[in-house]
């Protein structure tokens, strides 16, 4: 953080600033986490419907939306009080039991608020409080949202990955993360390296080893990142990948058919990449200097 900027005394004071309001985005992230896979369920189950000329039965079709209806127990269904509302410290206080029902709240709540907190408050100690800082902050919370999703319904809705692509891309006609040109190779090659990757995969197993999410994350990546951190972004996200899998396989948390989800890898090295791939890759190039 820049001293000369905000001046040592206040330093404390704006970083739990952004830590309580990255609590208060991250129980916003949740609702996007929990919410926005079933409005696209119902909205695809229709289509299917219409497209196949099947009656819609009598069930209704009303999802909730991203702002309606309030937060709600997502097993008896009874209204939150806003003082029961939130973040972290009304888990803490329930126990982690509903009001109500008494029944168990998801410990997905305090962990996506006190992660966004966290990483609210480190992307703004990188770039500063500035409109790169903006920006690193709707990148990062896009792949927080991205991650949530993908682990838990193994889905990176387009909704969130392509328009994150795109002000990736025009952030960069300004070269505000990477020159222009190293953004829009950094989207092609992001889609089409793991495209590639994918059919080669395909035609030799007969398997599908990824989504095309995967690939439309990755190009959000190149485009934010630009195509040079792109090697990077790969090589940490399988490795993270291998590790979690052959972890899960020997605690016998899964088994060897059953596929892990790549979006939150993919999402984890982006956000590493963003904030510290300058000097990885410094050092990574300094290790052969030396020789
Ligand atoms: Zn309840």
């Amino acid at each position: 953080m820049n001293e000369l900027l905000f001046g040592y005394s206040t330093v404390p004071i704006i970083f739990v600033t952004l830590f309580c309001i990255g609590l208060i985005v991250g129980s916003f992230l949740n609702v996007v986490i929990f919410r926005l896979p079933n409005q696209l369920y119902t909205r695809w189950r229709t289509e299917a419907k219409s497209l196949l000329s099947i009656k819609s039965s009598k069930e209704s079709n009303q999802t909730d939306t991203l702002i309606w209806p309030n937060s709600r127990c997502r097993d008896c269904s009874h209204p939150i009080k806003l003082k029961h509302n939130i973040p972290v410290i009304s888990y803490l206080i329930l126990r982690g039991n509903c009001r109500y029902c008494s029944s168990k709240i998801s410990p997905q709540y305090p962990i996506i608020e006190l992660l966004t907190g966290i990483i609210i408050t480190l992307t703004i100690v990188q770039f500063g409080l500035s409109i790169n800082g903006l920006l690193a902050i709707i990148f990062s919370t896009s792949l927080i949202a991205l991650a949530g999703i993908d682990f838990r319904e193994k889905l990176l809705p387009d909704q969130i990955t392509l328009p994150l692509m795109w002000v990736g891309m025009l952030a960069n006609t300004q070269g505000i993360f990477v020159p222009l040109i190293e953004s829009i190779i950094g989207a092609s090659a992001g889609y089409l390296s793991l495209w590639s990757i994918y059919w080669i995969f395909k035609l030799i197993t007969g398997k599908d080893g990824m989504g095309y999410g995967d690939f439309k994350l990755t190009a959000a990546l190149g485009a934010w990142l630009g195509w040079k951190m792109l090697p990077l972004i790969v090589l940490i996200s399988s490795g993270l990948g291998a590790l979690v899998g052959i972890s899960a396989i020997i605690l016998g948390l899964k088994s060897q058919n059953s596929q892990l989800p790549f979006g939150p890898f993919l999402a984890i090295s982006g956000w590493l990449a963003m904030i510290w791939g300058d000097s990885i890759l410094l050092w990574y190039t300094s290790l052969f200097n030396d020789f």
